[in-house]
């Protein structure tokens, strides 16, 4: 089965084709500025290695998936004959709010629970939803599944996932924790145990997805118990530009003392803070090693303040989980800056975790542990595409 991967956002539009047979990425691309002027279609056939630019007005998230389809099934650049060899496609949706639990195949009622859950994501969810609406128009015999960023971690324990607010502040606006990254999570934790070869069921694993944005994870028995990011995604450890946990008084203090609208603290908070905010260099790793490196103390300091926290909560849900079998980086930053997962792991030998700098310089899937270290440290490249592909399949295949 070909299943089609959709992850829409405001303006713009990521695809991947994958042919479950093999799992393999057959072509992928992205459509930038829908609804702006200067759009385009970035498109590549994998197999060939060939990309494509295709610049040509998209008014809407409807033009985008045309044009997708049209590129899919084109003569030259394409990799199927027609449309109808996709057998489903699978929603990226960002907030599936307290409805959704797992993955689910896309039905009316589901789109009416979609819609309550778009207040809890203002910004991702509404686009999410118009490229649910632009498929099925297009579409409208392929089955469709949405798959969850917050999913994941429905299984988190009320003392986890509650905020110490009054209690109508869950019950009346649903103010809690919901996490998210929860596709990547699900993915690289399944992986660590199959490459452990053990069931995930006897396994305690905290996954460390650490790129732009970076959420940590503690998956016990297969199931998330707790997670960094909370009601939103600017909960946790620092992030490219993001802030992540703070004493919450600052918003309060920012705005009653310092004058500062509710609107410009959420940008502070939001776009200007983070390792770019605290280092005034990048929000980007590479950028800040090398600062770091010229000697520039902020860019170290942001560096340190950012494996200290990640640190601090493997520390943390080993303690909620009352023991870690592994510790799994993924993602940008997780998977390529060996330095920084030197620095998380650093001091945490008393507890059984300590990494061999040799393996610590490969790439891929690879074991980094010391050979005395009683705690695995895996690296393993995060594919939430295929998560998204695997569940939608699964789905379809049972329905
Ligand atoms: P996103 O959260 O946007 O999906 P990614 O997981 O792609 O982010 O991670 C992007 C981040 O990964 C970049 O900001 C960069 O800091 C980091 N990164 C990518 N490659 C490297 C590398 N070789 N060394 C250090 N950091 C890297």
């Amino acid at each position: 089965m070909k299943i089609l991967v959709i992850n829409a956002g405001s303006s713009s539009l990521k695809y991947q084709l994958i042919d479950m047979d093999n799992e393999q990425v057959m072509a992928k691309g992205l459509c930038e500025r829908i609804g702006i002027e200067g759009s385009n279609l970035q498109h590549t056939n994998v197999a060939k290695d060939e990309k494509t630019k295709i610049e040509k007005p998209m008014k809407d998230h409807g033009d985008a998936i045309q044009m997708v389809i049209d590129a899919l099934v084109d003569e030259k650049i394409g990799v199927i004959k027609s449309m109808d060899e996709i057998g489903a496609v699978g929603h990226r949706v960002v907030h599936g709010g307290e409805e959704f639990a797992g993955s689910c195949v896309i039905t009316e009622a589901v789109m009416k629970a979609l819609e309550k859950c778009t207040p809890l994501a203002p910004l991702h969810n509404p686009p999410n939803i118009i490229g649910i609406k632009a498929c099925q128009k297009i579409m409208p015999n392929t089955p469709m599944v949405g798959v969850f960023d917050t999913a994941f971690h429905q299984t988190m324990p009320p003392k986890a996932y509650m905020y110490a607010l009054p209690y109508e502040y869950y019950k009346n606006y649903g103010i809690r924790k919901y996490g998210f990254h929860g596709t990547s999570h699900k993915y690289v934790s399944q992986k660590a145990a199959e490459f452990l070869g053990k069931p995930a069921e006897d396994l305690k694993i905290v996954t460390c997805h650490l790129g732009n944005g970076s959420s940590i994870t503690a998956v016990d028995g297969g199931k998330c118990i707790d997670t960094s990011m909370g009601f939103t995604p600017l909960d946790g450890v620092p992030m490219g530009t993001r802030t992540g946990s703070m004493d919450p008084a600052v918003v309060t203090y920012l705005i009653n003392q310092k004058g500062m609208s509710a609107k410009d603290v959420d940008a502070l908070m939001n776009k200007e803070s983070g390792v770019s905010g605290v280092s005034g260099v990048s929000s980007d790793f590479r950028d800040l090693s090398a600062a770091a490196k010229e000697g520039n103390d902020r860019a170290q300091l942001a560096l340190d303040m950012f494996s200290y926290q990640v640190k601090k909560d493997i520390g943390a849900y080993a303690a909620a989980m009352g023991g870690v079998d592994a510790v799994v980086f993924t993602a940008g930053v997780g998977e390529n800056d060996a330095a920084t997962r030197s620095a998380v792991v650093e001091g945490l030998d008393f507890m059984g975790i300590k990494i061999n700098e040799d393996k610590n310089a490969a790439r891929g899937t690879v074991d980094i542990s010391a050979d005395d270290a009683t705690v695995k440290t895996l690296v393993i490249p995060t594919n939430e595409e295929l998560m998204i592909a695997i569940d939608t399949k699964r789905l379809v295949e049972n329905k």
